[in-house]
């Protein structure tokens, strides 16, 4: 049996954690009186306690961070998910807590948060229950999403109610434009506002003394930086707080970087890695096959290229330039590596295709799929047909379906390749912590079969087109012999090449093989890799179907993504989920109006598994009107609801049925007007009572202009009569289904406006009455991005 051992080396950074004892047990914060944080030699380091909430990892790895990095601040950290209520004990908590809590679904708490909610909204508790507390919180969120950062906004407001105080300000951290954004600088100002924290608490503070800690409380948010984070966007200027951190670190670093080439200290006060890599010298011992771009001295340098011509040269994700290239770099903390991998001997046995780590996902024969668009369509939207009746899912129309993916294997055999590690594809691994790992609460990732092949890893655990973080980048740092890749990978990872990491790796959604592309000599061990990507998700689809009509059988409807080429990456690609499923389909792929003949009688099979959605339902109540807005795939949950509503009609003749309303859009009438025949068939039956349709692009591209309505939210303001009675005063139902990031806001701005203009309410009333029926359960949303 071979077995090798592969360990991920930590280098420079080795030296530059502080050798002090462990933190003492949980409780004993109040043992140290002198504050001397970094460098002072103590035994017993300040210790502070770290809550996750987390549904798919981000959360958690953000509080991860944190916990890892508070050893280089001279502190302890223990770190807990907010599920593990064995673990922790806010009543007693006498060390500042930093929250980390993300939102889910339609802003529902993480599951790991589910029953630490709950244990909070007691009604029972008393006013101080939480006097004693003193806290940090990071909500993290996604505005495209209704109720942006609820589950954050829901715990910090109780624990303030509940007596607990902040000692920095709540961040507001929005997936929709790059959680860095605001990520950033909160980590940045949270190191000195736990240390003052810290101090002032360290003199012991009674549960009842309450206006003591108020007056500390007041105290460290006066002196802590106030960053006000809430929805900071993409276009806002940068916020005064930043600045001022901004400036604080750049001076910090102009005092602390000696004058000298290649030098990495440890800025105990900002708490990175000042890094002064200015033009890096020929005689510097690093291979430096890559001179990138060092010599350059303007923002748009004109060079001479070898022909002799000049050329205008740009900055990329390769190329910078002054005052970036030649400036001091704050990096972020090396995060401690924490894998081992051992690797076994090679599987003789044909490799299992499936994906055996998913307990919860049954594989299911396609028995049909149809394309819905014309060939001439800009969109390509396909229907797929299941055939559950061997394992079956009682699933109701609202609901959706996780369907489980493989990464592309042309990716995999490239990622592998430039990992080294082609010949070891077939080579079974067994994963292990590092026995002296610095990492806090390091674990194994459980996503990760025993003794899988890394061909199995990296085809079915790992999300290898996910946009590296910067922690990921700063750890590469480390995998890489040339000078100038180097630098330049430290640049994206540092406060200042912040921009030029948005502009150039995040913007674009570069993933792992696209940065290995650009930066040659950069050589990852296999263990980092497995430590920083995430787990590859299962992607979800709304049924597209109801049971009743289609027993044995769930559908569901998808547009095959198209992303075009982009700096970083020159070939265009298509979705993961999307394109892998359109060429699973593609043998059987039925496109109606033509005769077509299968020589194939292989049936693909997909994994899937049910996800319930417990409020997109239709009401009980069948008098109640629907009001359901779904353009392109967005009408897929609609087609359930009809198709059940046309049972319900037929099974129950003497019931009174309320209206149904269903505002459709598309870009052509011909092109791309999904489920046509289905949807004008349930008009002739009345099973749909109006359907209005609108196509974006018909008329614009004609002689005539347009003039009817091009979107949905046109439709709606041109019957806003009818929309404001039947939900207002019939009490009706709103459902709004597909594209998160401009269809689902749309709508939303145009029913305040409506609601304003027939209730004649002001917008802020109009807001109120819309959040009213969102509680309700009256204007529900399935939306994505
Ligand atoms: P991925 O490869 O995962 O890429 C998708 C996203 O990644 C893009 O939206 C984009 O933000 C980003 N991205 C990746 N690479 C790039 C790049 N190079 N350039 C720019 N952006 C990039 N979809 C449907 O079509 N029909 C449905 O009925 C449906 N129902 C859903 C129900 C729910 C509850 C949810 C949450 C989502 C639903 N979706 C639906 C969306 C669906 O789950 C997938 O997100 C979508 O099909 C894309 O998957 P993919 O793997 O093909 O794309």
């Amino acid at each position: 049996m071979q077995q090798t051992r592969e360990i991920f080396h930590q280098e420079v950074e080795e030296s530059l954690f502080y050798n002090v004892t462990k933190g003492g047990p949980r409780g004993s914060s109040r043992s140290y009186s002198a504050f001397g944080l970094s460098r002072m030699p103590c035994e017993v380091k300040p210790r502070f306690l770290v809550l996750y909430g987390s549904q798919k990892g981000q959360a958690q790895s953000i509080a991860e961070g944190i916990t890892d990095e508070a050893e280089e601040k001279g502190l302890v950290a223990e770190i807990c998910c907010l599920s593990e209520v064995d673990k922790f004990n806010l009543e007693k908590e006498c060390a500042p807590v930093v929250f980390i809590v993300s939102t889910t679904g339609d802003g529902e708490p993480p599951d790991n948060a589910l029953k630490f909610v709950k244990s909070i909204k007691k009604k029972t508790l008393s006013c101080d229950h939480y006097a004693h507390l003193c806290y940090a919180f990071l909500a993290l969120g996604d505005t495209n999403y209704a109720n942006f950062c609820n589950c954050g906004k829901t715990i910090d407001g109780r624990l303030q109610e509940l007596g607990a105080k902040h000692f920095y300000a709540t961040g507001y951290a929005d997936d929709g434009v790059g959680l860095e954004l605001v990520l950033d600088s909160w980590l940045e100002g949270l190191w000195e506002a736990i240390r003052r924290a810290l101090s002032m608490m360290a003199v012991p503070q009674p549960k009842s003394d309450i206006t003591d800690m108020r007056a500390l409380s007041k105290g460290a948010l006066e002196s802590a930086t106030d960053v006000n984070l809430h929805l900071l966007s993409l276009n806002d200027p940068e916020p005064e707080s930043t600045a001022c951190l901004g400036k604080a670190a750049e001076s910090e670093s102009a005092k602390t970087v000696p004058e000298i080439t290649t030098l990495d200290i440890n800025a105990s006060e900002t708490g990175s890695t000042v890094t002064d890599l200015r033009p890096v010298s020929v005689t510097d011992n690093t291979e430096t096959s890559h001179n990138l771009s060092r010599v350059l001295t303007d923002q748009k340098s004109v060079l001479t290229a070898q022909s002799g011509v000049p050329a205008v040269v740009e900055a990329s994700l390769t190329l910078s330039f002054p005052p970036l290239s030649e400036s001091a770099l704050n990096i972020p903390a090396l995060p401690p590596p924490y894998l081992d991998v051992m690797w076994l001997e090679p599987n003789t046995q044909e490799e299992t295709s499936v994906p055996v780590s998913r307990e919860s996902f049954q594989e299911v024969p396609i028995s049909r799929s149809v394309r819905l668009t014309s060939d001439d369509s800009v969109k390509t939207a396909l229907m797929v047909e299941l055939d559950i009746s061997a394992h079956p899912m009682a699933y109701q129309p609202g609901d959706s379906l996780d369907v489980l993916c493989p990464n592309r294997v042309s990716e995999v055999a490239e990622l592998l390749l430039r990992l080294g590690l082609k010949d070891q594809a077939n080579h079974r691994i067994c994963l292990s912590l590092q026995i002296d790992t610095k990492k806090k609460a390091a674990q194994v990732p459980s996503y990760i079969p025993e003794n899988c092949t890394v061909q199995y890893l990296f085809t079915w655990c790992l999300e290898i087109r996910s946009v590296p973080k910067k922690a990921f980048v700063r750890s590469l740092v480390e995998c890489t012999r040339d000078g100038g890749e180097k630098r330049r990978l430290q640049e994206l990872c540092s406060k200042q090449g912040s921009a030029d990491y948005n502009l150039y790796v995040r913007d674009p959604k570069l993933d792992l093989l696209d940065l290995l592309r650009a930066f040659p000599s950069c050589q990852p061990p296999l263990t980092l890799v497995i430590e920083h990507l995430p787990r590859l998700q299962p992607r979800p689809y709304s049924a597209a179907s109801s049971r009743l009509r289609h027993p044995g059988h769930l559908h569901f409807v998808f547009n095959i993504i198209e992303f075009p080429a982009c700096t970083g990456r020159p070939e265009g690609r298509r979705g993961l989920c999307t394109g892998w499923l359109s060429d699973l389909v593609n043998p059987i792929l039925l496109h109606p109006g033509k005769v077509q003949f299968f020589s194939t009688l292989s049936i693909p099979q997909v994994h899937v598994s049910l996800r319930q959605n417990s409020s997109f339902r239709l009401p009980s109540d069948l008098s109640k009107p629907l009001i359901m807005i779904g353009p392109g795939t967005g009408v897929a949950p609609f087609i359930g609801f009809l198709q059940q509503r046309e049972k319900e009609r037929e099974e129950n003749p003497e019931v009174v049925f309320g209206e149904t309303w269903l505002f459709f859009g598309c870009r052509h009438r011909d092109r791309d007007y999904l489920f046509r025949e289905e949807l004008q068939g349930f008009v002739g039956i009345g099973t749909l009572t109006h359907l209005k349709v609108c196509f974006s692009r018909d008329s614009l591209e004609g002689p005539d202009t347009q003039t009817g309505p091009r979107y949905v939210q046109h439709n709606l303001l041109l019957h806003a009569k009818d929309i404001a009675n039947l939900l207002l005063r019939e009490n009706g139902y709103l459902y709004v289904c597909g594209d998160a990031k401009n269809m689902a806001k749309d709508v939303n701005d145009t029913l305040m406006e409506i609601v304003a203009a027939e209730l004649q309410l002001d917008k802020l009333d109009a807001m109120k009455t819309l959040a009213r029926l969102r509680e309700e359960k009256r204007y529900l949303q399935d939306i994505w991005s």
